[in-house]
């Protein structure tokens, strides 16, 4: 496995894979763990050649200290991304993708990029993802990319900005990766304390109690909001939002129709904002 820091080393390295075989690519921004390493694993079975980047990105922090304190760890997740079979660990500097007069933007509109995280932490949120996934998208030409479940708002606004923009490059959802108790893995998870960190199964536990009661019957939001809520408020964590999508569009819908819903939530525990959700159907969890 090698790394690459540079833009024209990434493309010669991949020239000879271009035309016969297919190229996976794996953004993330380090701090790796199982949910990502689940990602590489998907994208080694289906690809030639597999980059997986590495790049704290910061125009979509919306605050400076949640970026200084974004755990960081090359050495280590080097070698968790040759454990899986990454051909390419591509970790550029900040000036590699934000070069001087840098000045281009990709803005998506409309409720997948307002609601939720964009309500929260300000549209400026996914207009540095998409800007930055479109850059690495044309950085490294992927025929297919990777994205988590566990950010569904973001793979809701990736999907859209390939459409919108015509990228020729598949994206591929990968489910959730949960540690034993539910915890959804995440990069931050590292930054809990041992008391936080027991008190953030819960965030899991809400969301299993909506799809719970979704399984057995309950489709107006209000309930279902209800059983997530009172899990979060009996164990005195701070919500930010926790609201029920359409999978789609993600507006917040009032009942649970026949497509798919997401019920997503966002806290703050111990100072450490974690995020997750279910996809929840009409009579089913899924
Ligand atoms: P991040 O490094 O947090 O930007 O995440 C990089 C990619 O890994 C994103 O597509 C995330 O959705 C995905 N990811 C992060 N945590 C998980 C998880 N627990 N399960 C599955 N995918 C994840």
């Amino acid at each position: 496995m090698r790394i690459v820091r540079t833009v024209a080393d990434l493309r010669a390295a991949l020239a000879p894979v271009r035309g016969s075989g297919s190229v996976g690519l794996v953004p993330t921004m380090g701090a790796l763990h199982d949910g990502h390493l689940e990602l590489a694993r998907q994208a080694r079975a289906d690809n030639d050649a597999v980059v997986l980047s590495i790049f704290v990105n910061p125009t979509q922090f919306n605050d400076p200290s949640d970026l200084a304190a974004y755990p960081r760890d090359e050495g280590k997740d080097v070698d968790l991304a040759a454990s899986v079979g990454v051909d390419y660990v591509f970790a550029p500097e900040v000036t590699e993708v934000y070069p001087p007069g840098f000045s281009a933007t990709v803005t998506l509109h409309g409720p997948i990029v307002e609601a939720l995280e964009g309500a929260h932490r300000g549209v400026g949120h996914f207009q540095g993802v998409t800007t930055v996934v479109a850059k690495l998208f044309g950085m490294v030409s992927p025929d297919r990319a990777y994205f988590g479940q566990k950010d569904a708002q973001q793979v809701r606004v990736v999907q859209a900005m390939v459409a919108d923009l015509n990228i020729p490059t598949q994206i591929v959802v990968v489910s959730t990766v949960r540690e034993p108790d539910g915890l959804a893995m995440s990069s931050r998870n590292r930054r809990l304390s041992p008391f936080d960190r027991a008190r953030a199964a819960h965030v899991a536990e809400a969301l299993r109690a909506a799809e719970l009661a979704a399984a057995g019957g309950i489709s107006d939001a209000w309930s279902l909001l209800h059983s997530a809520r009172k899990v979060l408020t009996d164990n005195a964590i701070d919500v930010e939002y926790l609201e029920l999508v359409d999978a789609d569009t993600f507006r917040p819908i009032p009942v649970l129709v026949t497509g798919p819903a997401v019920l997503a939530v966002a806290v703050v525990i111990g100072g450490t904002r974690l995020i997750d959700n279910v996809v929840l159907r009409q009579g089913s969890a899924s």
